[in-house]
C-alpha cells in the first residue's frame, strides 16, 4: 500500500474538479485501513474517505489524507425461507451489487439500479430513487472508528436514515469508514412500479403481465440513460440540491399562487398518527426551472438543459464557480418561493 503525495484527484469525482489531495492511499481491506490509521505520522492528519466521488464538490486543494475505498467482495451469508442476507465490500460499485442480486431474483434493489458510486457511501444519505431508499432492505453495516481504528457494527435504527438522510451526515459525519454493507433482500418481492415513469417505461418495453425483478431493473436503468446526464460526458454529481418539504400552511400559499405546481403529500417522518401534520416535498428541479435557470450556463458551469436539479462543468470549471452558480440558484428560489432548498452534494 503507497500513499501518495499531491495526487489530482481529476478523475476520482464525477464532477471532475482538478484539485489535488496532500496525501492519498487506495485500501483494498479492512487490516490495510487499520495499519494507515495507526501509521504514527498520519494520526494527526485529517481524512477524507473517498468512493465513487458521485457525490462530492471539492472547492480547493484537499489538505488531508483522501482513503480510496476499493474493498471488494460480495457473498450470501445467511437466509430464511423469505429472506436472503448479501454483505458487500464497502469498494464494491453500487449498480454491481444492483446487478448480482437482480440476476439472482433478490428483491428490493432493483428500483435503485444505475446509481454511481460505491456500496459504502450508500448509507451516507441513504440513497433513494424511484419510490426506494436504501434504509428498506438494509441490515446493518462495519465501519471502522477513524481516531481509534476499532472495528464497529452498526444497526439500522443507529443509522437514523431520513430522506437523504443518516447519522453519517450529521453526528458521526467524517468518524467513520464504512467497510461493508449488509442487506436483507426479498425472495419473494413486493415490486414497486408506483412511480410514474416506470409503469410507462414497461408499457413500452411489452411488459404488460406482472413484471420481474429484472424487467424493472431494466425499465429504470432506461428511463435513466435517457434522463440524466452521464458524468463521463459532462460532469456531475447528480442532483445538487434536495427537494425542500414544507409545511401544509406555506402549501396552501403556494399552491393558490401556482396551481400547476406539482407536489408529494406525506406524514411527517416517523410518524404514523392520525392527525399529525401533512407535510408536502415539493421537487426542486421545477422550483429552479420557474426561477429560468433550466439550461442557463455561466461561465464553465450551469443548470443542465434537461435537468435543473443537475448543475454541471463543462469543462475546466473550478469548485468556487459551482458554489457560486448554487448560491445564486438558492437565493432566486428564496425570493421567488420563501422557500429554502439546500444542498444534498458533500461540499469540501
Ligand atoms: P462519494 O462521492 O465518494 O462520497 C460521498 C460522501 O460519502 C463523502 O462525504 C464521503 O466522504 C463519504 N463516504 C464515501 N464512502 C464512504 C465510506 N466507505 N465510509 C464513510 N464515508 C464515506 N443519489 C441518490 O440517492 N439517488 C440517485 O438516484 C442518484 N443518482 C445520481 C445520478 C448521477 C448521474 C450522479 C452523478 C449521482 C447520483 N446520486 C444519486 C448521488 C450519488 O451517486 C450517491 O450519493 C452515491 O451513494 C455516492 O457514492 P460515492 O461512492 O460516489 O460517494
Ligand atoms: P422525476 O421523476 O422527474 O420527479 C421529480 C421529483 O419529483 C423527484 O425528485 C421525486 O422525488 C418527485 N417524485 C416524482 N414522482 C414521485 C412519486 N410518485 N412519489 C414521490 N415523489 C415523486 O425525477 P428525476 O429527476 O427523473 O429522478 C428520478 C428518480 O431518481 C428520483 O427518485 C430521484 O430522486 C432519483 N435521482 C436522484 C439523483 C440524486 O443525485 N440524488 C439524481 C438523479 C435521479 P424523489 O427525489 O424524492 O424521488
Amino acid at each position: 500500500m503507497e500513499i501518495h503525495e499531491n495526487t489530482s484527484l481529476k478523475f476520482y469525482n464525477t464532477f471532475g474538479i482538478d484539485v489535488k489531495a496532500k496525501y492519498f492511499v487506495e485500501l483494498y481491506s479492512a487490516s490495510d485501513l487499520i495499519q494507515v490509521l495507526q501509521q504514527k505520522n498520519f494520526t494527526k492528519i485529517p481524512k477524507l474517505i473517498l468512493g465513487g466521488g458521485s457525490n462530492v464538490l471539492f472547492t480547493k486543494d484537499v489538505d488531508a489524507l483522501v482513503i480510496h475505498n476499493c474493498i471488494k467482495g460480495i457473498e450470501v451469508i445467511s437466509e430464511t425461507k423469505e429472506h436472503v442476507y448479501v454483505k458487500s465490500g464497502g469498494g464494491e460499485v453500487w449498480n454491481d451489487l444492483v446487478m448480482y442480486c437482480v440476476e439472482k431474483n433478490y428483491g428490493g434493489i432493483e428500483n435503485l439500479s444505475l446509481i454511481p458510486g460505491s456500496v459504502g457511501a450508500a448509507p451516507m444519505q441513504n440513497i433513494g430513487a424511484y419510490g426506494v431508499e436504501l434504509k428498506e432492505t438494509f441490515y446493518e453495516l462495519e465501519a471502522i472508528d477513524i481516531l481509534t481504528a476499532e472495528k464497529k457494527i452498526v444497526e439500522k435504527e443507529e443509522c437514523k436514515f431520513g430522506y437523504r438522510e443518516s447519522i453519517f451526515k450529521h453526528e458521526a459525519k467524517g468518524k467513520y469508514f464504512i467497510t461493508s454493507v449488509t442487506l436483507r433482500l426479498n425472495k419473494n418481492p413486493q415490486l414497486n412500479t408506483n412511480y410514474g415513469a416506470i409503469r410507462e417505461e414497461l408499457d413500452k418495453m411489452n411488459i404488460n403481465q406482472q413484471p420481474t425483478i429484472k424487467n424493472i431493473s431494466d425499465a429504470i436503468c432506461k428511463i435513466r440513460r435517457s434522463k440524466l446526464p452521464d458524468p463521463a460526458i459532462i460532469g456531475n454529481a447528480g442532483s445538487f440540491f434536495k427537494n425542500p418539504t414544507i409545511a401544509k400552511e406555506k402549501f396552501d400559499e403556494l399552491i393558490s399562487k401556482y396551481p400547476v405546481m406539482p407536489n408529494y403529500p406525506s406524514q411527517s417522518v416517523g410518524t404514523q398518527l392520525p392527525n399529525y401534520p401533512i407535510t408536502y416535498k415539493l421537487p426542486a428541479g421545477w422550483l429552479i426551472e420557474q426561477c429560468g435557470w433550466r439550461g442557463k450556463r455561466i461561465g464553465n458551469t450551469g443548470s443542465h438543459k434537461d435537468q435543473a436539479l443537475v448543475l454541471v462543468n463543462y469543462g475546466g470549471a473550478t469548485g468556487e464557480e459551482i458554489i457560486a452558480l448554487a448560491k445564486q440558484i438558492q437565493q432566486s428560489v428564496k425570493e421567488k418561493f420563501e422557500v429554502d432548498i439546500v444542498a444534498e452534494v458533500n461540499v469540501y
